[in-house]
């Protein structure tokens, strides 16, 4: 069996993920998305951008012939190379006494691919020098995952060169250095290791479990989907975590009929009181699949109705902190008509530009109140007018008059849907996007390659994307309006 740098990495993410990828038939993966290769351009750019100007040696040996690789490695390391790029470092099980137990060593192979391995003052299996495993990351932070990873890499390296190196560094996005602290994370390194070797040599399939957040970008989606689908997993339920869903299991609660007629009393020792609520709540309307008040006698925030109406929503690439489309839907209900604005950045140096077309429109209708499906639509404006100087009075009066739906909806009713996204909040009242395949992501993609190739049909793509966005909000903002008790 071989164990990878990458293996360890998205066993952490899902343990149900590395099993499927080793004992599954790949035919039944989701094609590669875009969006993912995208990041793994961005990932090689940042690489060959960090390391731009300074001297290492990359092996000659055949990307598919590992242990030539490793071998070439070792030979590097022993002449006392300064810095390796992507060298190999491979033991077998039985040459390493740390290794999980128990497991058939001789039948388990560590494979790891530090970015770098950069020489250091010390001693080791090869002289007066030793060397550190360095990675390269497209991450803002030195995340829990990324620093497994590294500890992982440390271990095989000690196991190669007869030594421990001091750390293991993780270079990140704004090209800081993190140095892992190794007395730290090689007992976590080890534990999670260990699980991850019995996994494979018990076969155990972990169950299935959707997680919105790592499902959506992982190639197995389309298949677990259909497996939690059919099983009416708890997952699907809002709410329920995987630590919930063990609680949830101990108490024998292993449908969404038993959760939604569960003893409020013995969910509520176990979750709280709150938390069984609303959990027993989201099954009862998955259950009937109806809408319900959160609580008869709430007082419910006002949702203001005006002559005009403005659905705003933005496309942006927070990777390279630009807002390239600030969409507004502008609703005169006594004209009875919709206009839709695209405000675009046909480059990045626009942003300013319809910012301020943007701002224009807004103060042209001083009542109309703006609705918006989420934080990040305040949190933009707010920036966007310290980085454009906008006057801070007239900044507050926008400010007041946003209505953020999200907030709304999930502070007043529970819905019979998988998650509160837009996409299937407005899925469930029967909104339809024109094209099936945008998103968010998918937006910055068709976004990046118009830079690109300057093909306009994907700035129409995106429009199109953003205005249906913008429907969507306005159909959400009606049906809402009307369930209400005393809404408006
Ligand atoms: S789709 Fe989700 S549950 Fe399935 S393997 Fe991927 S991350 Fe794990």
């Amino acid at each position: 069996m071989l164990l990878t740098d990458e293996v360890l990495l998205n066993y952490q993410r899902c343990p149900r993920r590395p099993f499927l990828d080793i004992y599954q038939d790949t035919t039944l993966q989701d094609p590669e998305q875009e969006f993912l290769l995208k990041l793994r351009r961005e990932s090689q750019v940042h690489i060959a951008a960090t390391l731009a100007g300074q001297n290492y040696k990359q092996l000659d040996s055949s990307a598919r012939d590992w242990q030539a690789r490793a071998k070439e490695t070792e030979l590097l390391m022993q002449q006392g190379v300064e810095c390796i790029y992507r060298g190999m470092l491979l033991i077998f099980g039985s040459q390493q006494a740390e290794l999980p137990t128990p497991t058939p060593t001789n039948e388990l192979t560590l494979v790891s691919t530090p970015t770098l391995l950069v020489k250091q003052p010390g001693a080791s299996n090869f002289g007066n020098w030793m060397y550190e495993p360095v990675n390269i990351k497209l991450g803002q932070r030195a995340k829990p995952e990324y620093r497994i990873v590294a500890a992982f890499q440390a271990q095989i390296l000690a196991a190669v060169q007869g030594v421990w190196s001091q750390t293991s560094r993780l270079i990140l996005r704004q090209r800081n250095s993190y140095a892992v602290n190794l007395d730290n994370w090689v007992p976590r390194m080890q534990a999670v290791l260990e699980e991850c070797v019995q996994m494979h040599f018990s076969r155990a399939e972990p169950e299935v479990f959707i997680s919105r957040q790592r499902c959506s970008l992982c190639h197995w989606h389309s298949y677990c989907y259909e497996i939690a689908q059919s099983q009416q997993h708890l997952s699907l339920i809002p709410g329920v975590t995987p630590t919930r869903y063990k609680h949830l299991q101990e108490l024998g609660l292993t449908t969404v009929e038993s959760l939604a007629h569960a003893s409020l009393d013995s969910l509520g020792d176990t979750i709280g009181f709150e938390t069984a609520f609303r959990l027993r709540q989201q099954a009862q309307s998955v259950l009937e699949n109806r809408a319900i008040l959160k609580s008869a006698s709430f007082n419910y925030p006002t949702i203001p109705t005006a002559d005009v109406e403005f659905y705003f929503d933005i496309e942006a690439e927070p990777e390279r902190d630009l807002n390239y489309l600030l969409g507004i839907l502008v609703v005169n209900r006594p004209t009875k008509t919709e206009q839709f604005y695209p405000f675009m950045a046909e480059n990045p140096e626009e942003e300013k530009r319809i910012w301020q077309d943007f701002f224009e429109l807004v103060l042209l209708y001083p009542d109309a109140p703006i609705f918006h499906f989420s934080d990040y639509e305040l949190e933009t404006i707010k920036r966007l007018a310290k980085q454009y100087e906008i006057p801070p009075i007239q900044l507050d009066s926008v400010l007041s008059r946003l209505v953020d739906l999200h907030k709304r909806v999930t502070t007043s009713v529970t819905l019979p849907v998988e998650n509160y996204s837009l996409k299937s909040l407005a899925k469930w009242l029967g909104f339809k996007w024109r094209d099936s395949e945008g998103s968010g992501a998918q937006s910055v993609c068709w976004y990046d390659q118009w830079l690109k190739t300057g093909d306009r049909a994907l700035l129409e793509a995106i429009s199109r994307y953003n205005e249906d966005d913008c429907r969507a909000t306005y159909c959400l903002k009606d049906w809402l309006v009307g369930f209400l008790p005393d809404a408006q």
